[in-house]
């Protein structure tokens, strides 16, 4: 996104709208009694929030034309945007809230999602390479509809294509598979991460309430000292139910 310094009145209506602090408000040096606003490309992530705000009267605030690879921080930044690979608006694929439709994740095996990045702080991608790079190291397999998973040059090892790596988004969703014998190891991996990565990141755990008996997912997951939130979903009858 780009300010035109022409158009710009300096109000500053803009600059509390952007989630990660890109919008600057600075004194203009030709006439020391007016402001200007300026956006910094490299932390910009192109979510279009101060853009769609409308809250800039002289229409200051414009989408320039955005190429590869920046294209990929409005793909995975503005929920408007649906990613043309997997045909879903936004960071992720649909099957962490939409299992019981999907059925991607079948019984005897555990879904799982690193959330990279938050508004307030995004994420470079090399910081998804490097916990995506670590988890690949255990064997995890990345869900192939995921819109990171086509950022990979090569995927089993969870390597990204190297002139995305710098670009930011707001936030990137890496989702794979576990075995029930694999969740403790990816955990030690992901805790390992957090003292490695220059963002934040959540953790999705997805299981099969009925299926304790095959592995205890949520005692795993408490006694490596994680804190956890349960979360259930009610299907309203509205999808075809496939994992039977
Ligand atoms: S597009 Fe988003 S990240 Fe970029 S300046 Fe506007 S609000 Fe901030
Ligand atoms: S809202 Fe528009 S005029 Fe006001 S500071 Fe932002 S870009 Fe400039």
């Amino acid at each position: 996104m780009r300010i035109d310094s022409d158009k710009c009145v300096g109000c500053g209506q803009c600059v509390n709208y952007c989630p990660v602090g890109a919008i600057q408000l600075f004194q203009d040096e030709q006439n020391l009694k007016k402001k200007r606003s300026k956006i910094d490309e490299d932390n910009c992530v192109e979510c279009g929030v101060c853009f769609r705000a409308k809250v800039c009267k002289p229409e200051a605030i414009y989408q320039q034309e955005l190429k590869w690879p920046r294209i990929i921080r409005k793909s995975f930044s503005d929920p408007m945007v649906e990613f043309k690979e997997t045909g879903v608006p936004g960071r992720g694929t649909e099957e962490m809230k939409t299992n019981e439709v999907t059925g991607r994740f079948k019984r005897g095996s555990w879904g799982m999602a690193v959330e990279v990045g938050r508004p307030g702080v995004g994420a470079r991608l090399k910081d998804l390479e490097i916990i995506a790079m670590s988890l690949a190291e255990k064997g995890v397999a990345f869900e192939p509809r995921n819109p990171v998973t086509f950022l990979f040059e090569d995927v089993k090892r969870g390597k990204l294509k190297s002139e995305v790596r710098d670009e930011k988004v707001l936030s990137a969703i890496i989702e794979f598979e576990v075995k029930p014998e694999q969740l403790k190891h990816v955990l030690e991996v992901l805790k390992e991460m957090g003292g490695k990565v220059e963002t934040v990141f959540s953790i999705d755990l997805i299981t099969h309430p009925e299926e304790e008996e095959k592995g205890p997912a949520l005692q795993i997951v408490k006694e490596m000292g994680f804190t956890v939130y349960p979360n259930g979903k009610v299907n309203l009858g509205l999808g075809r139910v496939l994992n039977q």
